[in-house]
């Protein structure tokens, strides 16, 4: 399935929650789930109702659009995260581990999907070596840090001077100064500052 490319504030409103996907708008008065928390479409009144599937359907769709993550790959993660037990949890920790997730709650990004183009773009690396590829999952002991020939870049300089009043999640050992990044931990759920049912999904993949 190609990636969404329409406007990402109705995939905000068609989920009923905040997604957080357009950086400071998010949080500014311009939001429009605040200003209008209503389904987009011409049968929104109608598809308010969802029986047990839509519930368990809304909730995987709802974090894998949070994350910004094709069905497929979504689904790969599941079923990483069923071979090793505690599928739920597993899920999330996964999720959370993505090298754009983590450069974007490092605070090195105003949105997971500027993350991704930052980290295609070859604006970071990993333990000193070249890392473009956004579902790269980061290990505990893993080092980001910004490419040399990042440095001099009018974004990456704008991002570094907005760390000072970012907080970031506990997993992550951020030096402020100069962008760096250590894995100390690996997160978990209580890390996510997002309400998510993670048994929901398992539901609706178990089916
Ligand atoms: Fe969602 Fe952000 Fe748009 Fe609000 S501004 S609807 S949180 S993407």
């Amino acid at each position: 399935m190609a990636r969404y490319t329409g406007p990402v504030c109705r995939m905000c409103r068609r989920e009923g929650v905040k997604l957080y996907l357009k950086g400071e708008r998010c949080t500014s008065g311009k939001c429009s789930i605040d200003r209008r928390a209503k389904v987009p479409g011409q049968h929104a009144d109608a598809r308010k109702k969802v029986g047990e599937y839509g519930m368990h359907l809304r909730e995987k769709q709802k974090v894998r659009r949070y994350y910004g993550i094709q069905e497929k790959q979504f689904r790969n993660y599941f079923d990483m995260a069923a071979k090793a037990g505690m599928t739920g949890e597993n899920l999330l920790t996964i999720l959370e581990s993505r090298f754009d997730n983590v450069v974007y709650r490092m605070g090195m990004a105003e949105s997971r999907a500027e993350a991704r183009q930052l980290v295609l773009h070859n604006h970071f690396r990993i333990n000193g070596k070249k890392a473009n590829i956004p579902s790269l999952l980061v290990k505990v002991g893993d080092v980001i840090t910004v490419s040399e020939n990042s440095t001099d870049s009018a974004k990456i300089k704008e991002l570094l001077e907005g760390l000072a009043s970012h907080i970031s999640p506990k997993w992550l050992d951020v030096n402020k100064e100069n962008g760096t990044a250590k894995v100390v931990a690996l997160p978990t759920k209580e890390d996510i500052d997002f309400e998510i049912n993670e048994q929901l999904i398992v539901e609706f993949y178990s089916k």
